[in-house]
């Protein structure tokens, strides 16, 4: 895969990249909504564009250049002029916020972007999933797209722009992320020193096109181990005995945990894939000095709760989430093998419990299991326990 002239980051997505760089020559638009599945690469395209808005190389064609000022406190995450808001609490939303409120929201974004630009420059928002905004955070943002500040854009990401209400959707532009060919997830990988040429590959078959799950995985060994595991013993569970799903059910939920909080750690903000590569200079001696950003000690934060059995509400409910996309897989590879098509199986460890589990299920297996699978991703949406979405669980996954 070619390296792009500029500083972008994004890879695997022709489409989008071109469309993003037409904006930033041709003027860009108050606000973009990015969509597109989980680890396509939104954020990475985000941060991207808000890199080339606020880049101060005297040539354009260069942004961003990752070498001037503002690319450097953007690399650091402490570009004053740069504001980010994400989901937060039990629930993974994004609130409405404002004075009073514990939780940083709509409202504290909004008078963030009513004060005058730190650099004078260009001002840039980036709303991480977005489409988790409340009803009512959704309400209060729309009064800042339908007037915003001047020379600020913002920038949403969404996974499911369902969620978006109408009214906010169409006072956006949108760009789409589709998954990324398998081919460049793995130069990507290789390229940035994550992953030799076969575990390369093995990564790209796993992620199913979302870059950023296989970094993720790249980044945390245990956690590409702990999910093989949890593959593997879903496929033993189709004939397990009653007692024993329940159980095992209970365990997966918390191995899946344990999976996705080395997943996060790994994926700690502020630290972007850097490989000598990827640093083109680093600019004159007084200018370069490394500047601390206030998260940076966290990732190595002896504290950092492991799979505790005291694992917040939110983190339990973010792994059953998970728990069900593996499950997903093991379904999706299932009825491959079933089908005579082990070529495409995403879980190539896994072929051997493939086979051998394909010919002892039914041939609706397959359809009624994701047809569960999908009605466990609504509970959860809907903030049924997830204990009882994966007892369910467990109990229907029968041959
Ligand atoms: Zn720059």
């Amino acid at each position: 895969m070619a390296q792009p002239a500029d500083g972008f980051r994004t890879r695997g997505q022709p489409a989008a990249v071109a469309a993003a760089r037409a904006m930033l020559r041709g003027g860009m638009p108050h606000a973009l909504l990015l969509t597109g599945p989980t680890g396509a690469g939104k954020s990475t395209l985000a941060n991207d564009i808000a890199a080339a808005l606020l880049c101060r190389d005297p040539d354009p064609a260069r942004h961003p250049c990752r070498e001037c000022r503002s690319c450097r406190a953007l690399e650091h995450d402490n570009h004053p002029d740069l504001h980010r808001l994400g989901t937060t609490g039990a629930g993974a939303v994004i609130p409405i916020g404002g004075p009073g409120r514990e939780e940083r929201g709509v409202r504290d974004l909004v008078r963030e972007l009513s004060l005058l630009p730190v650099e004078g420059g260009a001002r840039v928002a980036i709303i991480s999933a977005a489409d988790r905004m409340t009803e009512d955070a959704q309400a209060a943002f729309l009064k800042t797209l339908e007037e915003p500040p001047a020379g600020t854009v913002l920038i949403l990401t969404a996974s499911d722009e369902e969620r978006l209400l109408e009214t906010i959707r169409s006072r956006c532009v949108r760009i789409r992320l589709g998954p990324v060919p398998r081919r460049d997830v793995e130069a990507l990988l290789v390229d940035e020193g994550l992953a030799d040429a076969p575990l390369a590959a093995r990564l790209a078959r796993l992620s199913g096109g979302r870059p950023g799950d296989a970094i993720a995985l790249a980044r945390a060994p245990a956690s590409l181990v702990i999910r093989g595991e949890v593959g593997r013993t879903l496929l033993d569970l189709i004939v397990a005995t009653r007692s024993d799903r329940l159980r095992v059910g209970r365990d997966l939920l918390s191995r899946t945990a344990e999976m996705t909080a080395g997943l996060v750690q790994a994926a700690q903000p502020g630290q972007p894939a850097r490989t000598s590569r990827g640093r083109r200079g680093t600019g004159p001696a007084g200018d370069a000095a490394p500047t601390l950003a206030p998260h940076e000690g966290a990732a190595d934060d002896p504290d950092v709760p492991g799979p505790a059995l005291r694992v917040p509400a939110a983190e339990r409910r973010a792994a059953a989430l998970v728990l069900v996309g593996i499950w997903r897989d093991v379904v999706r590879d299932l009825a491959l093998v079933h089908l005579g098509e082990p070529g495409d199986v995403r879980q190539v460890d896994l072929l051997d419990d493939l086979e051998a589990a394909a010919g002892r299920v039914q041939p609706t297996f397959a359809a009624t299991q994701l047809g569960r699978l999908d009605t466990a991703g609504e509970r959860l949406e809907g903030n049924v326990s997830p204990e009882l979405v994966v007892d369910a669980l467990v109990l229907g996954w029968v041959a």
